[in-house]
């Protein structure tokens, strides 16, 4: 028998969600995480009074009222929409594509004018079994709306060109014949007020958490600690690597203060050109509606992953799907010890889906 009935390796929204629930039903947990804060990739941190999103902008939005529910219970939700705004080359135009984008390329008014210069475009640069994503992109939209805000946000996301890229990583480019600039067709949607981080600090109440503690290096000594491990770090970690590495897109931030109010007038700004090597800028302040007398900018550059750095998206390729189903055969055998999370199932879970596995995961374990 160990000292606690759960050991949950990752302080993160996952690892939070269990803790909560392992404790509400009287069973004992001590977290660990390696990093020096709590929160994982939802970290948020103060700066100039702003909640500075420190591992990019995170916007809850979900349709699962039991989650929705959940969330609500730690902190209180604003009301802030995902509205994005694109820039290509000083031009600026609504997300996702909708009546204001279609108004603002084509003039067209009404959603009948709209659909209209759309199958025109399509029919303009047919192509019957896209070869590449390029081609998929410019069948399913046309090309005005894939060259100003398609092709080079991609280029960037990826590393590569869009003619280099495989078509099936575009399946659909959703279009909207209503003047809708939000984002999410979710019910429910919002920011934590004062951050995500006061958030799951509420989530870890009563809850035994010591940071800067790097599980795998002491390993021995913590796995005679609990009855059972909640593992919510890198499932191909775990096992010393040994079917060789799981890939990942990674991210750089550059984040500086600015003595100015307001640099962007909106939270999200996309650059769809190629030639600005950054994919978005984020004003944090506008997430929580701030009035401070200065502002926070993030730039997000797109990078490739090496071993070591921050891994943010899974490369669900084929490769790679293959080999995280050897790790996943290594893990089921793993006796007392569970994986989950975004890096201990390798998937990309929105905030709402780690709360709902998570809920699932305490549900069979506790
Ligand atoms: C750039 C980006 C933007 C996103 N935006 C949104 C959004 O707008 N809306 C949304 O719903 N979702 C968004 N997400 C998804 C969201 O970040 C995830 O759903 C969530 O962070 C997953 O939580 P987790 O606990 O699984 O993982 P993590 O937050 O990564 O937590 C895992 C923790 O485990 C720790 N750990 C790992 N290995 C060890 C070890 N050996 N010892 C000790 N500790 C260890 C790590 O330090 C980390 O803190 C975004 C993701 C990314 C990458």
């Amino acid at each position: 028998m160990g000292k606690y009935d759960f050991l949950i390796v990752g302080a993160g929204l996952f690892g939070a969600v269990f803790a909560q629930e392992a404790g509400k039903a009287g069973k004992s947990c001590l977290v660990v995480d390696r990093r020096s804060h709590i929160a994982g990739n939802i970290y948020t941190k103060e700066m100039e009074g702003i909640q500075v999103h420190a591992y990019g902008a995170h916007i809850f939005h979900t349709s699962n009222k039991e989650v929705w529910d959940y969330v609500n219970q730690f902190a209180e939700f604003n009301r802030y929409t995902n509205a994005p705004v694109a820039n290509y080359k000083g031009e600026i135009y609504n997300m996702p594509f909708n009546m204001n984008t279609f108004h603002k390329l084509w003039g067209v008014v009404t959603p009948r004018e709209a659909r209209e210069k759309i199958e025109e475009q399509k029919r303009s640069c047919a192509v019957e079994h896209p070869k590449n994503l390029e081609e998929q992109a410019i069948s399913l939209v046309g090309p005005d709306v894939y060259h100003k805000l398609v092709k080079g946000y991609t280029e960037k996301q990826w590393g590569k060109r869009a003619t280099e890229l495989p078509s099936f990583i575009i399946k659909r480019l959703p279009v909207r014949f209503t003047y809708d600039n939000n984002y999410f067709d979710d019910s429910f949607q919002g920011i934590p007020i004062g951050g995500y981080t006061k958030m799951v600090e509420r989530m870890l109440e009563g809850v035994e958490v010591r940071l800067n503690e790097n599980f795998l290096e002491k390993r021995s000594q913590y796995e005679g600690l609990a009855d059972t491990i909640v593992y919510t770090g890198m499932v191909d970690e775990y096992f010393g690597y040994c079917f060789g590495e799981l890939e990942y897109r990674s991210l750089r931030f550059e984040t500086e203060v600015l003595d100015e109010v307001n640099y962007q007038g909106n939270a999200v700004v996309n650059y769809t050109e190629y030639e600005v090597p950054y994919t978005r800028v984020i004003e944090h302040k506008h997430f929580e509606y701030g009035t401070q007398p200065k502002t926070v900018v993030t730039r997000e550059y797109p990078q490739v992953w090496n071993k070591g750095d921050e891994p943010y998206y899974p490369m669900n390729d084929g490769k790679n799907t293959e080999l995280y189903k050897k790790y996943q055969g290594l893990a089921e055998k793993e006796g007392n010890v569970v994986f989950g999370g975004r890096l201990g199932q390798y998937r990309y879970f929105d905030m709402d889906d780690t709360i709902e596995a998570a809920l699932a995961c305490a549900r069979e374990n506790i």
